[in-house]
C-alpha cells in the first residue's frame, strides 16, 4: 500500500458546528439524518438520542414547513450533538431555522435564487451558523446542466465553486461543501475536482444509495476512495431504513481505512470444511451484543484452531473453534479452552475486563 499517499490528508480550513470542529486537524466526523417527522419533537428526539448512543456526532433533520422549523428550538434543547436543518428550496424556512438556533443549515443553491441566499447569509453570519452548500446531481443549476451536458462531475464542481464565490462575496466563510450523486464514479470525480480548487471542508456521501447492503457497498467505495486520497472531513452513509445503521457502516469505513479507531472490529473467517462450530450464529450474536460499543477492540472469531489463531494474531482477543469447544486467545497467545455454549459469555466478560464495557 502506498502509505505516503494514504497518510496525506488534505488540510482544510476548520469550521465549527456548535462545538464540533469539521476540517483542519479534526478527525473525520460522522453524521446522519433523521427519518422522522420533524414536527413530531418527541419521536425525532428519541431517534436522535439513539443516533447519539451509537456515536453519531452531527445530526440533520428535514425542514419541509414552518411547523417543522418551529420545532427546532425544542429539539435542539433536548439533544447533545449539533443540529443541522435541511432546507430544500424555501429560503424563508432557512431564515426561520437559523433563528430557531440550529448550528448549521444545508441548502441546495440550485433551488434558491442568489438574492435569497444573500438574506440567508445576513441572518446566519451573526449567529455563527454554518452553511453547507449541498450540490446534488438531481437539482443542478440549469445553465450548468446545459453547459456540461448533464450533471457531470465537472458540472457539480463548478456549481459548488460558483456558490462558494457567491457566499465569499457576501463575506461568509463558515462553509462546507457536498457534491452528491448516486453514481459513485461521478461523486468521486466531483469531490476530487472541487478538492483541488478549494480548502473548504468537504462532507462526503453517496446519495440515494439504497438499502443497507447496496448503500454500504456504494458508500464504502465512494467515500473510501476519497478518504484514501486524503479527501473528506465529515461523512454520511445514506441508507434507506433506520439511520442508526448508518453510523455502524460509517465507523466501519473509517476503521477499515485506519482513520478512526472506534468500536468493535470483528474479524470472522468465512468458514470452510474445517469449521466445527456455529460461527455464523456466534458472529451475528457478538455483532448484536457489541453494537454501539465505542471502545476500539479487534475481536477475532475463527472457525478452527489450526489456522484461526495464526490468521488473527493481531486481534486483541479471539476464539478459534474445535468440535463443541474453542480456544480463547489474546494477541495470538492461547489462553484457555472453553465450551461452545459459553463462547458469548466468556467473550463478553473478557471484553469487559479489557474495556470496562459490558456488551448488551
Ligand atoms: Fe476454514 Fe479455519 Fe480458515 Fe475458518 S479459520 S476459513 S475454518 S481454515
Amino acid at each position: 500500500m502506498n502509505r505516503e499517499r494514504f497518510n496525506r490528508r488534505k488540510k482544510t480550513r476548520p469550521i465549527f458546528l456548535g462545538d464540533v470542529q469539521i476540517g483542519g486537524n479534526a478527525p473525520v466526523i460522522v453524521q446522519s439524518m433523521t427519518c422522522t417527522d420533524t414536527r413530531d419533537v418527541k419521536t425525532t428526539v428519541a431517534q436522535i438520542k439513539k443516533l447519539e448512543e451509537v456515536g453519531c456526532e452531527v445530526v440533520r433533520v428535514a425542514v419541509p414547513d414552518r411547523e417543522a422549523a418551529l420545532a427546532l428550538t425544542e429539539i435542539k434543547k433536548q439533544i447533545a450533538i449539533p443540529l443541522v436543518a435541511d432546507i430544500h428550496f424555501n429560503y424563508y424556512l432557512a431564515l426561520l431555522a437559523i433563528r430557531m438556533g440550529v448550528d448549521g443549515i444545508r441548502i441546495n443553491p440550485g433551488n434558491i435564487r442568489p438574492e435569497k441566499i444573500r438574506e440567508i447569509v445576513k441572518v446566519a453570519k451573526p449567529r455563527d451558523c454554518v452553511i453547507r452548500i449541498g450540490i446534488n446531481a438531481g437539482s443542478l443549476e440549469k445553465d450548468l446542466f446545459v453547459k456540461h451536458g448533464g450533471p457531470t462531475a465537472a458540472a457539480l464542481a463548478e456549481s459548488a465553486l460558483r456558490n462558494v464565490a457567491l457566499l465569499e462575496d457576501m463575506g461568509f466563510t463558515a462553509i462546507k461543501l457536498s457534491l452528491k450523486s448516486s453514481d459513485v464514479p461521478t461523486m468521486v470525480e466531483a469531490y476530487r475536482a472541487v478538492s483541488s480548487q478549494t480548502d473548504y471542508p468537504l462532507h462526503l456521501g453517496v446519495t440515494e444509495a439504497g438499502s443497507l447492503l447496496p448503500a454500504a457497498i456504494k458508500s464504502s467505495i465512494g467515500i473510501g476512495i476519497l478518504l484514501y486520497e486524503g479527501i473528506g472531513d465529515t461523512i454520511r452513509v445514506s441508507i434507506t431504513g433506520n439511520p442508526v445503521s448508518e453510523i455502524g457502516v460509517a465507523y466501519g469505513i473509517l476503521r477499515a481505512m485506519n482513520i478512526r479507531k472506534i468500536g468493535p472490529d470483528i474479524i470472522s473467517c468465512p468458514t470452510c470444511g474445517r469449521c466445527e462450530i456455529d460461527l455464523i450464529k456466534l458472529t451475528e450474536e457478538m455483532e448484536r451484543r457489541l453494537a454501539g460499543m465505542k471502545a476500539y477492540l479487534k475481536i477475532a472469531l475463527m472457525g478452527c484452531v489450526v489456522n484461526g489463531p495464526g490468521e488473527a494474531a493481531e486481534a486483541d482477543i479471539g476464539i478459534a473453534g474445535g468440535r463443541g469447544w474453542g480456544i480463547l486467545f489474546k494477541k495470538g497467545q492461547m489462553i484457555r479452552k472453553i465450551k461452545e455454549r459459553d463462547f458469548v459469555q466468556v467473550l463478553l466478560g473478557e471484553i469487559e475486563q479489557l474495556t470496562g464495557i459490558r456488551g448488551q
